[in-house]
C-alpha cells in the first residue's frame, strides 16, 4: 500500500476487517485514524495503540480517503453523518478490497456476487483453482480480511466474494471473470430500493472488455434483463448459466447433467449426481457458475469436473456429516430463517427434521407446501411451543426434544428403525441459535458431534 505513505487515512468501522485495514495501512507508513460508532470498539482499538479520531468533529481537510466498513449504512436508509461530511469535503469512501486492488495491479481478479449462493460458489471456485495448481487467494465477503492476503503478483488470481455493499465501495477493479448468480429482493433498505440494489450488483461487470468474461444466471427476471443488456452492448464475452434447463451458448443443468454449450456443441460434461456436496437445484446454479468461471479463467474442463467431485461443501450449509445404513445426516445450521430452510426441505425427501431455537418474526410461514416431505419433526429450543402449534396445524407429527443432543438421538432412532429409501436427518432450524448456542457454527458443530457419537459404521 505504498501510495498511502505519510498521508492520513481514516478507517471507519473497527471489526475484523477494519482492524486488519488499520494494521496494513500502519505498516505502509500511513497516518492511520480510526473511528467506530461504538465506544467499546474505539476503546479496544485505542488499547491496541491506534489513533482514535472522532470523524464527526475532526478537521477533515487533510483527509482524502475513508476506508469504510461495508456493513455500516452510509447512504440508506438514512445518510451517515460521517459519510455526509466526507461527501461534502470530497473525500472518497472505499472498502478494504479497493485498497487491495490498488496495491495488487498485476494480478487477475475473479469476482462473484448474487443474492444467494455467493459463498458456495466462491469456495467452489477456490477449491477448483487450487486443485488445478493456480496461485490464488479466496476471500472478500467471506473468510479472512483481504488485506491479510499474500501478494500474488502476475499470474496470481484473487477470487473475491463481493456483496452489493462492497461493490459500491470498490472502483478500481475490472474483473477478468465476473459472476452474477441471481437477484432477489434483499437489503433493499440499504440501497434505497430494488433499482439501487440491482445497480449495485451490476457493478461487477464494470468496464469489462473482451476477452474478459461475464457469467450471469438467467433464472430470474432481473438477471435476465442484465444479460440482455450485456449481450446488446457486446463489450465482454457473456456466458449465461441456468439451473432450469438449456440456454444457448451457456452452461446449464438439464436432465441430471451439467452441460457446456459455450462452444456450441451442448457437451454433457458431468452428471450432477457426481457432485455430492452440491445437492439441490440452487446448487446446480452454483455448480454451473463455478464451472463457467473456472473455464473462463483457463482451467481445462476435465480438471474442473474432477475437482468439483471432491468439493467437500461449505460447513453448516446442507453439509453431509455422515451416512448410517443409508440414512444421511445433514447439517444446515446456517439456515436461520424459513427462506433458507425452504431450500434444504426442497432438497431432501423423506426428512426427519430437527428445528427450533430463537424464531424469526415470520416463524415457519411459507414452508407449508413442503410438509409432505417431513416424516417427523423434532423440536428444540425457545420456539418449541410456537412451532408445535404450527406443525399441528399442518398435520406434521413431531416430538419435543428440548436439546439438540436429544433431538439427534431421537431422530436417528426413528430414521434408522424405518430405513426409508433416501431418508435424511436434517438440522435446518429456521431459527437463530442464541438461546442455546453462541452462534450457528457452534450449533452445527454440536450437531456433527452428536451424529458422530451415534453407533454405526463410519461412512
Ligand atoms: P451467500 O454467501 O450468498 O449468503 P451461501 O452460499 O452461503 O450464500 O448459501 C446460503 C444459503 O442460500 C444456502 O444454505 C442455501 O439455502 C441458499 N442458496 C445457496 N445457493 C443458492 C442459489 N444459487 N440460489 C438460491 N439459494 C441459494
Amino acid at each position: 500500500l505504498f501510495y498511502m505513505d505519510g498521508l492520513p487515512v481514516a478507517v471507519m468501522g473497527l471489526g475484523k476487517s477494519g482492524l486488519a485495514t488499520a494494521e496494513a495501512l500502519a505498516r505502509s507508513g500511513a497516518d492511520v485514524w480510526v473511528w467506530d460508532d461504538k465506544e467499546a470498539s474505539r476503546e479496544a482499538a485505542a488499547a491496541k495503540g491506534y489513533k482514535v479520531v472522532d470523524l464527526m468533529t475532526a478537521d477533515l481537510s487533510e483527509l482524502t480517503t475513508i476506508v469504510w466498513s461495508p456493513g455500516i449504512p452510509h447512504s440508506f436508509p438514512k445518510p451517515h453523518p460521517v459519510a455526509e461530511r466526507a461527501r461534502a469535503a470530497g473525500i472518497e469512501l472505499v472498502c478494504d478490497i479497493e485498497l487491495l486492488a490498488r496495491a495488487e495491479r498485476d494480478s487477475a481478479y475473479l469476482g462473484i456476487t448474487g443474492t444467494n449462493g455467493k459463498s458456495t460458489t466462491t469456495t467452489l471456485v477456490g477449491h477448483v483453482m487450487e486443485a488445478a495448481g493456480r496461485r490464488i487467494a479466496v476471500g472478500g465477503n467471506l473468510g479472512t480480511p483481504v488485506l491479510t492476503f499474500p501478494s500474488l503478483g502476475g499470474g496470481g488470481t484473487y477470487v473475491l466474494e463481493m456483496s452489493s455493499y462492497q461493490l459500491e465501495l470498490t472502483v478500481s477493479i475490472t474483473y477478468d471473470v465476473a459472476v452474477l448468480l441471481n437477484i432477489t429482493p434483499d437489503h433493499l433498505d440499504r440501497h434505497g430500493g430494488m433499482d439501487g440494489y440491482v445497480a449495485a450488483k451490476k457493478l461487477i461487470f464494470h468496464r469489462q472488455t473482451k476477452p474478459r468474461t461475464a457469467v450471469i444466471g438467467v433464472d430470474d427476471a432481473h438477471c435476465r434483463k442484465i444479460h440482455e443488456e450485456l449481450v446488446a452492448k457486446g463489450d465482454q464475452i457473456v456466458w449465461p448459466i441456468s439451473a432450469e434447463g438449456a440456454v444457448a451458448g451457456g452452461i446449464y443443468a438439464a436432465d441430471g447433467w451439467l452441460v457446456d454449450d459455450t462452444e456450441g456443441n451442448a457437451e454433457r460434461v458431468a452428471e450432477l449426481s457426481k457432485f455430492p456436496a452440491l445437492l439441490g437445484k440452487h446448487n446446480w446454479q452454483n455448480a454451473a457458475a463455478a464451472y463457467a468461471a473456472c473455464k473462463a479463467a483457463g482451467v481445462p474442463a476435465p480438471a474442473i469436473v474432477a475437482a468439483m467431485t471432491t468439493f467437500p461443501g461449505l460447513a453448516h450449509r446442507q453439509q453431509l456429516v455422515r451416512t448410517i445404513d443409508g440414512v444421511r445426516f445433514v447439517n444446515d445450521s446456517k439456515a436461520t430463517n424459513a427462506d433458507a430452510t425452504e431450500k434444504a426441505l426442497a432438497t431432501f425427501d423423506p426428512i426427519y427434521w430437527i428445528l427450533g431455537g430463537q424464531a424469526k418474526e415470520t416463524g415457519l410461514d411459507g414452508l407449508e407446501g413442503l410438509m409432505g416431505r417431513v416424516r417427523h419433526a423434532f423440536l428444540i429450543g425457545e420456539a418449541s411451543d410456537r412451532f408445535a402449534a404450527w406443525l399441528e396445524a399442518n398435520k406434521v407429527p413431531y416430538t419435543r426434544c428440548g436439546t439438540l443432543d436429544v433431538a439427534v438421538n431421537v431422530a436417528a432412532e426413528l430414521a434408522l428403525a424405518e430405513r426409508l429409501p433416501n431418508a435424511c436427518v436434517l438440522l435446518s432450524p429456521a431459527c437463530a441459535s442464541w438461546d442455546q448456542f453462541a452462534n450457528f457454527e457452534k450449533r452445527g458443530e454440536a450437531f456433527a458431534a452428536a451424529v458422530n457419537r451415534l453407533e454405526g459404521d463410519a461412512a
